[in-house]
């Protein structure tokens, strides 16, 4: 399972905010592997760097040093809507003249075609497969004088999850969706401001944590400072993901440091479905905190059975057929001689298609572990995602198709077991309406018309593939 990016913004005279951005991008990383991007304005031009890669692949000094200004937006980005290609790379710049801005976006779109059949019709240009275009002309396209204003018209007529970081020539801006499906927020640096998708990117660069930016609030950063606009907004829906698996676990969200909240799901994993074991592991690294919370509560004792090789970034580079039948084996390597022989408790964050957890216990299975008791620190996902996490449609999902004894067989463990709504509310300490959690419940916070935006999508990127020759997907 993928999240879709990565997002950062930055306002400050005293700063080399390229480089700043820069290393909020390299503590975001984890949230997009696939391309890197930096836009700056100095109050007359907007300047962009972007290509596919790491965030360590995509700049250098010299690059970097191009990129002057006081403000900045960066963005690291896995594509869940639009191909990995170079063309769809963000942030991307849209506009003419004053009526010019650069845009970097996490989350996803859900009317998007109908927003761009229209926007099409009116004469906005597109160049890429991507909603953020979608939302970026539409923020032009309005008849509104102020940028606020141009936004929240914007705003009222998307249908989705985006939180945005958004720069004119001599502002910045961020905005989070009146369902705040992703998260978002705002420090102080050095007489400037910064915003990021996550505190732990605010931490790495020296920036103090002011506050998260509230569902559907816009917050406009200039010279002067900060100006907060919200509206009145209905019900909320964080993805309860960023708990589980997402977001890094020294980053705050809703006032909750993540590591905390994960070890109280291995708690709860252990209450609900305790068993004799000699030891126990997380599935490194979103499982490791879930794991220790397990150990803890089970008085087992914990251990890593499991090292991850942790620089390994996506890849370009195809492998040949031998390389790709290693698969797990790339990513772990487990240790036979702390494993042998033992009854263990395997803690993972989810299973969405299964296909590579049967492939973890086969993995320790080899290592000689005796018997393998997987625990999931989330209940079951039977329905797909469409706000911006890649992850399977509704027949992929393993447990929409199967029952939980069917899936244990199918994984080949001894036992598995689900941590219940009720235990992941619990964990989190936040009440349960803050929550998206419609992968397990199919309860979905907006009207997401599955089947006709789905064809409705595919007649957008045929359109947008014959008039433009982009070849998608
Ligand atoms: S459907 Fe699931 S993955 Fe998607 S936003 Fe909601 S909780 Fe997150």
């Amino acid at each position: 399972m993928h999240e879709c990016c990565g997002i950062f913004g930055v306002n400050s005279p005293n700063e080399d905010v390229a480089r700043l951005t820069f290393f909020a991008l390299f503590a975001l990383q984890h949230r997009g592997q696939e391309s890197a991007g930096i836009a700056t304005a100095d109050g007359r031009k907007i300047r962009l760097s972007a290509d596919m890669g790491l965030v360590s692949q995509v700049f250098d000094e010299d690059s970097l040093s191009q990129l002057t200004g006081q403000i900045a937006i960066g963005h690291s980005r896995y594509s869940t809507r639009g191909s990995s290609r170079k063309i769809n790379v963000q942030p991307m710049i849209v506009g003419k003249g004053s009526n010019t801005l650069a845009i970097a976006h996490n989350g996803n779109i859900v009317n998007d075609a109908y927003l761009y059949e229209e926007l099409l019709e009116q004469g906005y240009p597109f160049h890429t497969s991507t909603d953020t275009e979608v939302i970026a002309n539409l923020i032009i396209s309005s008849p509104e004088k102020r940028w606020v204003d141009k936004i929240r018209y914007a705003m009222h007529r998307l249908q989705g999850a985006y939180s945005l970081t958004l720069m004119t020539k001599q502002n910045l801006f961020a905005v989070r969706d009146p369902w705040g499906v992703r998260p978002l927020c705002l420090g102080a640096i050095n007489g400037g401001w910064a915003v990021a998708s996550e505190s732990c990117a605010l931490d790495h660069i020296g920036a103090d944590f002011i506050r998260e930016i509230e569902p559907g609030e816009i917050v406009a950063i200039s010279e002067s400072g900060v100006d907060s606009y919200r509206e009145e907004t209905g019900r909320k829906a964080l993805c309860i993901f960023e708990y589980i698996y997402f977001a890094r676990p020294d980053s705050v969200i809703n006032g909750r440091l993540l590591y905390p909240a994960r070890q109280a799901m291995g708690a709860g994993l252990a209450e609900e479905h305790p068993v004799d074991a000699d030891l126990v592991m997380g599935v490194p690294d979103s499982a490791t905190a879930a794991g220790i919370g397990y150990a803890n509560r089970s008085d087992i004792p914990f251990c890593e059975g499991l090292l991850k090789n942790r620089y390994v970034g996506r890849t370009f580079i195809e492998p040949d057929q031998r390389i790709r039948d290693l698969d797990v084996k790339l990513k772990f390597n487990p240790l036979p001689q702390m494993l042998e022989g033992k009854r263990l408790v395997v803690v993972d964050d989810s299973i969405v298609r299964g296909t590579t957890t049967p492939k973890v216990v086969n993995l320790l299975r080899r290592a000689g572990v005796k018997e393998i008791h997987m625990r999931i620190c989330a209940p079951p996902i039977r329905y797909p995602c469409f706000l911006g996490v890649d992850m399977a449609t509704r027949q992929e999902l393993i447990a929409a198709r199967k029952t939980i004894p069917e899936i244990r067989d199918f994984i080949g463990a001894d036992s598995l077991g689900y941590l219940s709504i009720e235990g992941l509310i619990k964990a989190v300490a936040l009440p349960r309406d803050t929550f998206c959690m419609a992968c397990f419940t199919g309860d979905y916070p907006m009207p997401v018309q599955l089947e006709m935006d789905k064809l409705a999508l595919e007649t957008m990127l045929a359109t947008q593939e014959r008039r433009f020759g982009i070849r998608q997907r």
